[in-house]
């Protein structure tokens, strides 16, 4: 898709490169009389930075005429160029709790990232693998802006983007409080890691995360699919239009993904990461083993809560078949 193609009526992608196995993150310009406005930021890359300003240039618009950028959730490539557009004066705007969540993740601060590294290590992930996965999630974090004023919003809301009206959904799953935009007028949905055409969303339990992220995201794909959404523009991947079998593969998906979990601790105890590496056979860096092994705890849960599984105290810490 050619950059700055328009994806909707009033509406462009913009592709901004990342330096991840997913190459690319969509962020959407918004028209309206006068004004425009994006969805999601990018990481903040030279290349990704570049990017925005051409493609916006395309459209003869400059990172000062954006007036207020909505970041659909707290991962580095939807976040990270929130910082540089609003020193050019955008507001930035958020789902509260994602916001809130933001401030602790990307702080500076390390205590999150302890406490993940510390819940890894306890569900089986080897203490090299460990180490760089934190190396990685720090060298990541670089890349995002530190974070200034964050205009908070709350679910159900209806905000105004350079003159379009949307509502807010909170679409928690891929993180506890993500959120989408949708427009009732024309069904076009803002989709951002809710709903991705070519791969699945992952779905994490960390040590902070609500109690079942996955049940929390088939939830909230059936909560997308009794909408009448006719035009999703995700954060990765082509814009399409048949939300519904898009949800149906993907609630599928997680159907056959939660037998084989099942399988896999079937008849004997096994931590959480040796089930990973059989869910995952290739794994071919520390953010992919991060991912693959939070996957696998939140599927885990989401087993446990259903009395399918039941997880074993200990170091590491096991996880069984329940009879
Ligand atoms: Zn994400
Ligand atoms: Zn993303």
């Amino acid at each position: 898709m050619t950059v700055g193609t328009a994806v909707a009526p009033g509406v462009r992608l913009v592709a901004l490169p990342l330096p991840l196995a997913l190459k690319v993150i969509n962020a959407y310009l918004i028209e309206g009389p006068g004004e425009w406005a994006l969805v999601d930021t990018g990481l903040h890359t030279p290349e990704a930075e570049q990017a925005l300003r051409s493609t916006l240039a395309e459209s003869g618009v400059e990172l000062s005429n954006v007036s207020r950028a909505f970041v659909t959730h707290v991962h580095p490539d939807h976040i990270g160029m929130a910082g540089t557009l609003e020193a050019a004066g955008a507001e930035i705007v958020m789902h509260g709790p994602e916001a809130d969540h933001a401030r602790k993740l990307w702080a500076g601060d390390t205590a999150l990232i302890d406490a993940s590294s510390a819940w890894f290590l306890r569900h089986g992930m080897p203490e090299g693998v460990e180490e760089e996965m934190r190396a990685a999630w720090f060298a990541i974090g670089a890349r995002v802006d530190p974070l200034g004023r964050i205009e908070q919003v709350e679910d159900g809301d209806r905000i105004d983007l350079a003159g379009r009206r949307l509502g807010v959904i909170w679409t928690p799953g891929h993180t506890d409080f993500h959120a989408c935009l949708f427009d009732e007028e024309d069904g076009t949905l803002f989709a951002g890691d809710h709903v991705l055409p070519h791969i699945t969303s992952n779905i994490s339990l960390y040590p902070w995360s609500r109690d079942d992220p996955l049940g929390d995201f088939l939830d909230a794909l059936r909560a997308i699919r009794a909408l009448p959404v006719r035009r999703v523009l995700p954060a990765h991947g082509t814009p399409f239009d048949d939300a519904n079998g898009r949800i149906d593969e993907l609630l599928e998906h997680h159907g056959h993904r939660l037998e084989a979990v099942r399988e896999l601790a079937r008849g004997r105890e096994r931590d959480a990461y040796a089930i990973c590496r059989d869910l995952f056979p290739v794994l071919r860096n520390a953010h992919e083993e991060r991912f693959a092994l939070a996957e696998t705890l939140a599927h885990l849960r989401y087993l446990e809560r259903r009395g399918k599984v039941r997880a074993i105290d200990g170091a590491p810490a096991r996880w069984a078949e329940a009879r």
